[in-house]
Formats: structure tokens, sequence, C-alpha cells
């Protein structure tokens, strides 16, 4: 099921997106996916014709993790680390899909990084990786815009990662997916960049959750981003990026200077 938030010009709703005919709809559900049960309201568009919202508006939190497929790990001559390299980005960050995203003002050096995001349904401490399944949503395509120049300057990534504009999701979540060995990449201008697969990532969607909930409580909403597969590459003002990730869809935003 494909869970997407979207308007129409009135006030956001959400609806569950489906192929009729053809042709993908959306059918409009009445409250959260997140905290009530899913109901029809009846309202049925024509998915060309909404505005298609960021999937989840996290309550509390991004987590992050640098450096989980060893091959973009390589390409800045690090290693991977031993223990997972945690980040938080701020639910500020948080934009949809064909929202601009915006190049800092003290950077020269904004970069695309597509990830697997997973969105969190239940409040979730010390799980075990064999229970993490219960506590997942879904999935949706995430990009974790990095000014790299910045990143590279500062011990910290506050600067450099939770900048308002830099983790766009979407376009819908959905639910029933295994995350273990999908298709995943990006391209700037219909110019291919990365073009990796789940597989490759050292740490598995499972794990990377059991322990990110040692360290905090995961909250309904919040979400996950799993790491970038290798290609990752400079983006300029007036561009735009596809993120791609198999069986999920495509996640596009143009790039802009403030
Ligand atoms: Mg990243």
């Amino acid at each position: 099921m494909r869970i997407a938030r979207f308007t129409t010009g009135e006030d956001p709703m959400y609806g569950i997106v489906q192929e009729k005919d053809g042709q993908d709809m959306v059918y409009g559900i009445t409250g959260d996916p997140l905290y009530t049960e899913i109901r029809p309201t009846g309202t049925i568009v024509s998915l060309e014709d909404v505005r298609l919202l960021a999937p989840v508006i996290p309550r509390s939190k991004v987590v992050c993790v640098g450096r989980n497929y060893a091959a973009h790990a390589a390409e800045f001559g690090e290693e991977v680390p031993e223990q997972a390299l945690f980040f938080l980005k701020p639910n500020t960050a948080v934009v949809g899909p064909g929202d601009p995203v915006t190049i800092p003002e003290y950077s020269r050096e904004l970069s695309l990084e597509a990830e697997l995001a997973v969105v969190i349904k239940r409040m979730t401490r010390n799980v075990a990786p064999a229970d993490v399944a219960d506590s997942i949503l879904g999935y949706t395509c995430a990009n974790d815009l990095t000014a790299r120049d910045t990143q590279r300057e500062e011990q910290q990534w506050f600067r450099a990662k939770a900048f308002d504009t830099s983790c766009p999701i979407g376009p819908w979540v959905e639910t029933d997916l295994d995350p273990s060995a999908l298709a995943i990449g990006s391209s700037v201008d219909g110019e291919r960049a990365q073009d990796g697969t789940t597989a490759d990532m050292v740490r598995s969607v499972a794990d990377l959750i059991a322990e990110i909930s040692t360290v905090v409580t995961l909250l309904p909403g919040d979400v996950i981003l799993t790491g970038t597969p290798a290609g990752v590459r400079t983006v300029e003002a007036g561009s735009s990026i596809d993120i791609t990730i198999e069986g999920i869809g495509t996640l596009t935003n143009p790039v802009v200077r403030r």
C-alpha cells in the first residue's frame, strides 16, 4: 500500500495511491494513518491533479547514518566505521516531492545522497533486530543533502546536513516492501549519478533501528535514513534531482540558491 499526503488546494490530507484502469488515483482517507484506522473519505482524485506533500512530518527527529555503504566511504578515502556513525536532522529539514531545495549561503558545494528512508510507526526503545519489523510503517525515498565543503571544515555536521530543506522525502510511504535488495539511484537533469543496491548496506535496516533504539526512543512518524551508495555528486542551482528506489518510486526536487 502506498500512503501519500497531498493537497488539492485545501487542507492537507492522507490518501492511498492505487492504479485504476491504467491511471494512478488517490483515495482520500480520514485522519492520520499513524494513529487511526485507514478509512476512506469517498474523495477520489487523479494523482495528476494533486500536489504531493512530504508523506510524513517527523514528530521529533530524523536519525541518519553515515558511511553505511563501503564504496561510498571509499570515495572520500574513508573506512566503514567500527561504530555506526549516527547524526540527526531536525524536522524543519524535511520537505516534500517537488519542493525546491536551497543551497545554504555558506556553501559552494551542495551534494546529493540517495537514501532509503524508514518511517517508524510505534514508540520503540531497545528493540531486538528480530522485532524491528513491528516498528516500521513503511519506506520512502530520501535525499540526505550535504554541504560538502562545510562538512570537510567542521567536526559536527549541523551546518553541513541539518539546514532547512536538507531532507526531501517522498513521494509516498510504501508499506509492503522487503528493503534488503532494492535498486537505489539518483540522477541530475536526467544524467545518472548513483546506481546502487540496498544489498550493499554495511548495517541492515533492522540492525540500524535496533542500535538507534538503544540511544533514543523512536516515536511514531520518526524517520531513519540508512546511508547512501557510491556516486554522490555536486548539484548546482537550476538543476533537478531524481532519487529512485525500486518498489517505491521517484522523488524529484529542483535546486535553488537562497
Ligand atoms: Mg547520508
